[in-house]
């Protein structure tokens, strides 16, 4: 008779330290405001056991992977340092932050968790230089974005594979090649990660610097819109790593060329959707401003942007076993 009562006390205690943690797990108030909802940033840092607190210009959330700095009412943010856009501006309710529960579920979490359930393996990397053939891109005075994104490819190509990847670039000459078909090589390449390489054009030739784009999760909008994405596409398996992906290019990127931080941003990019890996576009810079357009026509300075890409994959690589 004894066993059975020593299991069954083994039991009960088992029971009573699963009850009393989960009493103590601190409740997250949420609000439905402005036809979403919002979650309680203070509540959260305690549930997440993360420092939250707050200075004259916003609130910062932080853990050992870094501070995530949120300004109220506005659609912008700092993750160590690097420009976010969220998908909507937090807010003040009560006295108290409220993040929308969108940014808590697609940036919150892939940047602060220590779960790292999206943890993949990373060899074979496609890089997509844009456009090519009679598709120009955007056209400068003196450089063409076709012929830079070629370039710049093949000098990713060569710095990734100093550092042991498999690289494929889905076009090697100066050809045409659709949108659709360039995640459809990525995937049959049976891509790890796909790395699509732009140049920007704006009609203000003021405007320069350097965007990194994860696609839009479902439920969030893009960067340039204010209405959520309701379709799932392939991609959206993997909204964690894309967010992960595009911060840490990003980082790299600006960390070693000094240009102007334009942010992660997200879109609903074709060669993005139908990924079956984690991927991102990189705007490597304004091909309308006279001194970027010089920069991205030196292959001197696509060499900083190719090994500032490759870190930025090396980054992220060691980012899923923290
Ligand atoms: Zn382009």
């Amino acid at each position: 008779m004894k066993r059975p009562v020593r299991a069954l006390t083994f039991v009960l205690f088992l029971l009573a330290a699963f009850f009393s943690v989960a009493a103590r797990a601190p409740e997250v108030r949420t609000i439905w405001t402005l036809s979403r909802r919002y979650t309680n940033l203070s509540d959260l840092a305690k549930r997440y056991r993360m420092q939250f607190s707050r200075d004259s210009s916003g609130w910062n959330f932080g853990n050992r992977f870094g501070i995530l700095k949120l300004y109220p009412e506005k659609r912008d943010a700092r993750f160590n340092n690097v420009r976010i856009v969220p998908s909507f501006a937090p807010l003040v309710r009560n006295g108290a932050a409220y993040a929308s529960s969108v940014d808590v579920n697609t940036l919150i979490n892939p940047f602060f968790t220590t779960k790292k359930p999206y943890k993949h393996k990373i060899y074979r990397i496609v890089i997509d230089p844009g456009h090519g053939g009679k598709d120009h891109g955007a056209i400068g005075r003196i450089a063409r974005e076709k012929n830079i994104t070629l370039q710049l490819a093949k000098l990713v190509e060569k710095s990734l594979e100093a550092n042991g990847y498999a690289v494929t670039l889905t076009r090697t000459t100066d050809t045409y090649l659709g949108l659709a078909e360039r995640p459809a090589r990525a995937n049959r390449a049976d891509a790890d990660l796909f790395i699509s390489l732009h140049v920007n054009a704006a009609a203000d030739r003021s405007v320069s610097g350097i965007e990194t784009y994860a696609l839009t999760p479902v439920g969030a909008p893009s960067s340039a819109s204010s209405t959520p994405t309701t379709s799932r596409a392939a991609g959206n398996e993997f909204d964690f790593n894309n967010v992960l992906l595009a911060y840490h290019i990003q980082k790299t990127l600006l960390e070693r060329t000094g240009a102007t931080d334009r942010g992660v941003k997200r879109a609903r990019f074709a060669v993005l959707r139908d990924l079956k890996c984690p991927g991102v576009l990189v705007e490597i810079g304004f091909i309308s401003n006279s001194a970027e357009e010089r920069k991205l026509a030196s292959s001197a300075y696509l060499d900083r942007l190719a090994k500032a890409i490759s870190s930025g994959v090396i980054a992220y690589h060691r980012s899923l076993s923290q």
